[in-house]
């Protein structure tokens, strides 16, 4: 599996959720956190799509992009702001320069906290990133799956009940 955005965040949030996802086991279609933050996109911004592109490259996904201003724009829906949110954004940004579109920048949007978060890229996180490829490379070709992280984010994860039964 090519390694997208997705793998990106769910390394920051577990890696275990990482390996599942790349491997194929998948229950977000059950979950309402899935639908939920597809309405805070819709319902939230209802002029985007006149303002902003929608960028597909090299395995990402952009819904917002400005073009003009090289900026790109990411909604969250969690009610608190996140590392892993930050990884991705600063992901998108090297997978577009990796692309020869340079000097873009990132903001990160949380409606329900009504905040927003300039995100940019230096050669710290570049270094940091060309590791986290490396590592999620390992991580979900390995045979077996990493361990349950008993985490409190797992309440919220889709595969608690997969994780939990039994326990
Ligand atoms: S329930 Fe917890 S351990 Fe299992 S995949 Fe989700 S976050 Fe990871």
């Amino acid at each position: 599996m090519h390694i997208n955005a997705t793998l990106i965040n769910l390394y920051n949030v577990c890696k275990r959720e990482c390996w599942l996802h790349a491997n194929g086991i998948r229950f977000e279609h059950t979950s309402d956190l899935v639908s939920e933050g597809k309405l805070i996109h819709e319902t939230s911004y209802p002029q985007r799509s006149e303002r902003y592109e929608e960028l597909e490259i090299d395995g990402i996904k952009l819904d917002y992009y400005d073009a003009r201003n090289k900026v790109i724009h990411e909604i969250k829906k969690s009610d608190k702001v996140e590392e892993a949110h930050h990884w991705q954004l600063k992901y998108y940004m090297f997978v577009l320069e990796r692309n020869g579109i340079e000097g873009v920048t990132g903001v990160l949007e949380y409606p329900t906290l009504r905040q927003t978060e300039t995100v940019t890229l230096n050669d710290d996180d570049r270094e940091v990133i060309t590791k986290m490829e490396k590592e999620i490379e390992e991580i979900i070709h390995a045979e077996t799956c990493p361990p349950v992280i008993h985490a409190r984010l797992c309440k919220n994860c889709s595969y608690y009940d997969f994780c939990y039964v039994g326990e």
